[in-house]
C-alpha cells in the first residue's frame, strides 16, 4: 500500500523518541478544527503526531509542518454523499463502511514501521473504528467534538423512543414548552428538530456513536468543567470511561487555522470602522442551509433592525441559488445604506474577538457556541438540528447568555430579537453574564485551572497506556 504523505513519509518518524499519537479527524469543518487544535495541544505536551485523513476535505499540511499526514487510500471522492445536510447520515455510514479496511491497512503499516505508537484518537463519528483498534490492541481514545449536554441528549435517544416521540408531533406539541424528564434541557417542542427530518436514520447514528464510545479507553471533551458541571454526575454515572475536559481547545493556540474555505479578511477593516459592541455577526456554520423565503426574512429582519451587521452567506447555502441572487436590488447600498457587510466565509474567531462585535446570530454548532463564549459575545439562537438544539437550550435558558428565535426565520421576531440583544437592558444583562463566563474560561486554562489540570492528567494517562 502506498502511504507516502504530503509532507514526510511515516518512516521518518522512527527517528523520533517522542511517543506517537495517531489522530483520525472526521472530514467536516466543525470536526477538523477541534481535532487539529487537539493535535497541537498534544504536540505541545511532547507527543509526535500523525494525522490519518480522508482525501475528501483533507487538512492542509502546510499549516501544520510539525505533523505527519497519512491519507487513507482508496475512497473515491465522487461517490461521497456530501452535497447537503440531508446527506450527512449517508456520509457517516459510507465513511464508516468504506474506509474501515483502508484505515486498518494504514494502522498496521504504521505499527510495523514506527515504534512507540501510544494510541489512536478518533472523532466519535468514526464509531466503527473501535473494532480495528481492539484487533490491533491499540488503545482508542475518543475526541467528542461537541458538548457534554449534546452527548447526553444523544444517549437519551432510547428514552425518547420509549416515550413515543418518534412520530409527527401535534400542533400543540410543536409549541409545548414542557421539559422532557430525563432529557432536559430539551422541551417537547424541540424533539422533532433534534431528531431531524429523518428520526430513524439520525437516532440510529446517535446510538451508534454513543455505543461506540462505551468501549473506548477515554473521552476527551472540548468543553470545561465550570460550563457543564451540572451535567457531569449524569455523565460519569452512565459512562464510567476516563473523562478529560480540557477545552476550549481553540484558546491554546489562537493563531492556528484549519479552515477549508478561504476566509475573507476584508471584513476586519470594515469592523475597524464600526462602534464598539455595535455589530451583529451572522453565520450559520459550514453545513446549515436555508430556503429562499427564509433567506429573505433574514435579510429584512437585519435591514429593519437598524443595527450594523456582518453576514456570512456561504455559497450554496440558500437552496436553489448560487449566492446572493435572491436579495432585493440595492440591498446593501440603498436599503441598509452601508450598515451591512456580506462575505462568503469569515475569519470567525477574529471577528468574535473584535471590539466592534456585540452579538452573534448563530446556528449553535458547538465550535461557534464555544468561540462566542470565549469572547464574551451574547447570542441569538437559530439551531437547525441534532446537537445544535441542546446548545441553543443551554445558551438561552440554562446559561442565559442569548435569546432564542422561537418561530424559525420571521422578520418581525428577528428584528425584535436583535434589538433585545443589542440595545435593550435585557441584552446588557445577557452580555454581563457571558462576560462572566469568559472570565471562567480564562481561569480554567491557567495553571491550576480545571482544563489545565485535566490536560496534565490526560498527558500522564496517555503515557501510561
Ligand atoms: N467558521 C469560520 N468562518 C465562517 C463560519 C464558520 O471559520 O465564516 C468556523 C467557525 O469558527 C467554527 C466552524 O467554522 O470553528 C464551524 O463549526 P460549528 O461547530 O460551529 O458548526 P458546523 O459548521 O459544524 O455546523
Amino acid at each position: 500500500m502506498d502511504i507516502t504523505t504530503t509532507t514526510t513519509t511515516t518512516t521518518t518518524t522512527t527517528t523520533t523518541s517522542r511517543p506517537r499519537l495517531v489522530l483520525l479527524p472526521y472530514p467536516l469543518q466543525g470536526h477538523i478544527n477541534p481535532m487539529l487544535q487537539l493535535a497541537n495541544i498534544l504536540h505541545s505536551k511532547g507527543f509526535a503526531i500523525t494525522i490519518l485523513h480522508t482525501h475528501f476535505n483533507a487538512p492542509d499540511p502546510s499549516n501544520h509542518p510539525h505533523f505527519n499526514f497519512m491519507p487513507i487510500p482508496g475512497v473515491a471522492e465522487e461517490n461521497l454523499p456530501v452535497s447537503s445536510t440531508d446527506n450527512l447520515i449517508r456520509l457517516m455510514h459510507y465513511l464508516n463502511d468504506s474506509c474501515l479496511q483502508p484505515i486498518q491497512g494504514c494502522l498496521e503499516q504504521l505499527l510495523s514501521e514506527v515504534a512507540g505508537v501510544a494510541c489512536l484518537i478518533t472523532d466519535a463519528q468514526w464509531f466503527a473504528v473501535q473494532t480495528i483498534a481492539d484487533g490491533l490492541k491499540l488503545p482508542r481514545i475518543v475526541n467528542w467534538t461537541s458538548s457534554v449536554s449534546a452527548f447526553l441528549s444523544f444517549a437519551a435517544v432510547p428514552l425518547l423512543r420509549q416515550m413515543g416521540f418518534f412520530r409527527p408531533l401535534s400542533g400543540d406539541e410543536m409549541k409545548s414548552e414542557e421539559l422532557i424528564l430525563g432529557v432536559e434541557p430539551l422541551r417537547v417542542r424541540d424533539v422533532s428538530r433534534f431528531l431531524t427530518s429523518d428520526p430513524e436514520g439520525a437516532s440510529e447514528l446517535m446510538e451508534l456513536m454513543v455505543q461506540g464510545m462505551k468501549p473506548a479507553q477515554a473521552i476527551i471533551w472540548n468543553t470545561f468543567k465550570e460550563l457543564e458541571e451540572f451535567q457531569l454526575p449524569k455523565l460519569t454515572r452512565g459512562f464510567p470511561n476516563q473523562h478529560f475536559l480540557i477545552g476550549p481547545f481553540h484558546k491554546y493556540f489562537p493563531t492556528l487555522s484549519s479552515s477549508l474555505l478561504t476566509q475573507d479578511r476584508t471584513c476586519m477593516s470594515w469592523l475597524d470602522k464600526q462602534e464598539p459592541n455595535s455589530v451583529l455577526y451572522v453565520s450559520f456554520g459550514s453545513l446549515a442551509g436555508v430556503e429562499e423565503s427564509e433567506f429573505l426574512e433574514i435579510a429584512w429582519g437585519l435591514a429593519n433592525s437598524n443595527q450594523p451587521f456582518l453576514w456570512v452567506v456561504r455559497p450554496g447555502s440558500v437552496k436553489g441559488s448560487e449566492w446572493l441572487e435572491p436579495l432585493p436590488d440595492g440591498f446593501l447600498e440603498t436599503i441598509v445604506k452601508g450598515r451591512g457587510y456580506i462575505v462568503k466565509w469569515a475569519p470567525q474567531e477574529k471577528v468574535l474577538a473584535h471590539r466592534s462585535t456585540g452579538g452573534f446570530w448563530t446556528h449553535n454548532g458547538w465550535n461557534s457556541t464555544l468561540e462566542s463564549i470565549c469572547e464574551g459575545v451574547p447570542m441569538i439562537c437559530s439551531p437547525s438540528f441534532a446537537d445544535q438544539i441542546p446548545h441553543a437550550r443551554n445558551v438561552s435558558d440554562v446559561w442565559k447568555i442569548g435569546v432564542e428565535l422561537k418561530n424559525g426565520f420571521e422578520r418581525g421576531e428577528i428584528e425584535s430579537a436583535i434589538k433585545t440583544l443589542m440595545v435593550d437592558k435585557k441584552g446588557l444583562e445577557t452580555r454581563d453574564r457571558i462576560k462572566n463566563l469568559k472570565e471562567k474560561v480564562n481561569l480554567c486554562l491557567k495553571k491550576g485551572g480545571s482544563s489545565y489540570s485535566s490536560l496534565e492528567d490526560l498527558t500522564n494517562y496517555i503515557l501510561s497506556c
